[in-house]
């Protein structure tokens, strides 16, 4: 079957996991019950900030993160702001500004024109050398 041992990265647990499964069966209940609590709290306390949530409900930052990145927050009426991960401004949703995120589009672009190019140079530079092989 799909299913292997792993280490489960929450507990350290040997567990057997599915595809793309990273934490065990109790980690992913204490996650998900976590994760309930902070939504909880969060509608309670709309105004709060993410260092209260840690203190209040003991949840890792990085948990707090992906609910507001899936907007679990939104969904319970509170439009939490928090940090761009790459130039620190107050976002609602996903990892980054619009800013950074346009910014990063171009420059994705820009490095996909490059490549293209570079591709093309690479194929006249064949072609170049496969004639002169021919004379
Ligand atoms: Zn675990
Ligand atoms: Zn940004």
């Amino acid at each position: 079957m799909a299913e292997k041992l792993k280490n489960c990265q929450s507990c350290g647990k040997i567990f057997m996991a599915q595809p793309g499964e990273k934490i065990c069966r109790n980690c992913q209940e204490a996650a998900a019950n976590l994760e309930a609590v902070v939504v909880d709290y969060v509608r309670d306390h709309p105004k709060c900030k993410i260092v209260e949530i840690m203190e209040e409900t003991g949840a890792p930052e990085s948990l707090i993160r992906r609910l507001i990145e899936a907007g679990r927050f939104i969904q319970v009426g509170v439009s939490m702001s928090y940090p761009c991960k790459k130039c620190g401004k107050e976002i609602f949703a996903g990892k980054y500004c619009d800013d950074c995120l346009k910014e990063m589009q171009e420059n994705l672009q820009a490095a996909q024109g490059e490549l293209a190019q570079a591709a093309e140079a690479a194929a006249r530079g064949h072609g170049m050398y496969s004639k002169e092989l021919q004379k």
